[in-house]
């Protein structure tokens, strides 16, 4: 097979119309060179004669917290799944469908056993009894590699056939909410689900179930393998750790940017090599869509769960797209709430009917702020989950940041 890393469709075409049917997936580390590393010994060691206990401090320690978006302490998690009776279940949101987020692509196509080990040390964690990974579709390399590697794994015998169970998802952003996951996995359309029960509790067919996102398990096997300071050992700005920042918009070097957590949007501009020629930075999108839009005069706080919170936004999955003085932040609010009502699933009125009626609203030449801004106070408090609850954001950021646009 001809691997051709980061395939244009130009290069995959020519390779498929040569006779290779994998010229989509890109180089990656296999199981051979993953275990030659050293791979795949501390999940030996620890279901030999490891301590869960010790694992979930150590986790605890490094500072890990939830990339998926929500910010969890991840080794909290392991606690309460193992708090209610087995059987249990671990589930990986790999449905990455923030726009602007391609973190776990690009990790799961250069290094997926880092991710699995760390998957298969979470699932000993909480004596999982089945592992499914929920994967989106729209990520083919991503299937492939998965589908070759999780057999590799098995060939091998370091997982019974069928311990991992690799699910494709259909395309519906509402999927990335962990219940609505869950429904999706049950074979049942993806709605949310109310909380309490929470997943950990009742989850996969009513099951204690444990669910990460795909990068958060990358660090959990770095984290047995290299020990917390892999973590912890950073620091920037009073904060610890390190930050996988998907970068997007008018830079230089746009793309997956490994920084200090407590990096500000300074620092990520930087690192992405600056702003794109011709284009001065007016304005950034901190955390996906639901975060909205703050202005580049914002540009020197840290990227950090709390700080942003303070500003009525978050961080998310770390989704950064940067706007410059050639685009609106009016239009790209729009744009975002245009996104919510497409994705909306529905089950709920103060957001399937509260975005259709924001789009609305926002396509007048004047914005009708206090009719707006009671229509943002009904969706954050009536909405089942966090999609009708954060659509409001974009909406009270732009009035607030953008008034000269609206
Ligand atoms: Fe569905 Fe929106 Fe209600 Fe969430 S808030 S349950 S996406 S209708």
């Amino acid at each position: 097979h001809a691997h051709i890393d980061h395939a244009t469709p130009e290069k995959v075409q020519a390779a498929i119309a040569a006779g290779d049917t994998h010229a989509h997936i890109p180089d990656y580390e296999a199981l051979a060179a993953y275990r030659a590393d050293g791979g795949y010994a501390a999940l030996e060691q620890l279901r030999s004669s490891g301590d869960w206990e010790q694992v979930q401090e150590a986790v605890l320690s490094s500072g890990l917290r939830g990339l998926g978006g929500a910010g969890f302490p991840s080794g909290k998690k392991w606690g309460f799944v193992r708090a209610n009776a087995g059987p249990r279940y671990l589930a990986v949101n790999g449905d990455e469908g923030e726009p602007g987020t391609f973190k776990d692509r690009f990790y799961l196509e250069r290094q997926p056993h880092l991710f699995l080990e760390g998957m298969l040390i979470a699932a000993w964690a909480v004596e999982a009894q089945t592992c499914f990974i929920y994967m989106r579709d729209e990520y083919p390399a991503v299937l492939s590699i998965l589908r070759r590697e999780i057999k590799a794994l098995e060939d091998a015998g370091l997982v019974d056939k069928g311990y991992i169970d690799l699910r494709r998802g259909a395309g519906a952003y509402i999927c990335g909410e962990e219940s609505a996951m869950i429904e999706s996995i049950e074979g049942k359309r993806g709605i949310p689900r109310h909380r309490p029960p929470f997943v950990a509790q009742v989850g996969i067919f009513d099951r204690p179930t444990l669910v990460h996102n795909v990068e958060t398990l990358l660090w959990v096997a770095r984290i047995c393998r290299e020990g917390p300071e892999v973590l912890s050992s950073t620091e920037k700005n009073g904060r610890k750790g390190l930050r996988s920042f998907s970068v997007s918009g008018r830079v230089k070097r746009p793309g997956v940017h490994l920084l200090p957590a407590g990096s500000t949007m300074q620092d990520i501009i930087e690192a992405c090599g600056g702003m794109a020629e011709g284009h001065s930075f007016k304005a950034y999108q901190p955390g996906g869509p639901s975060a909205g839009l703050l202005p580049a005069s914002m540009a020197d706080i840290p990227m950090d769960f709390d700080v942003l919170q303070e500003h009525g936004t978050f961080i998310g999955s770390a989704a950064i797209v940067v706007l410059s003085d050639k685009d609106s932040a009016r239009a790209a609010a729009l744009n975002m709430l245009r996104f919510f009502e497409d994705e909306s699933c529905g089950q709920c009125t103060p957001c399937r009917v509260g975005c259709e009626k924001a789009v609305k609203l926002m396509q007048a030449d004047t914005w009708d702020q206090p009719l707006l801004e009671d229509l943002c106070t009904a969706m954050a408090d009536a909405s089942i989950c966090g999609l009708g609850q954060a659509a409001p954001n974009p909406i009270r950021l732009t009035i607030k940041h953008f008034a000269d646009e609206i």
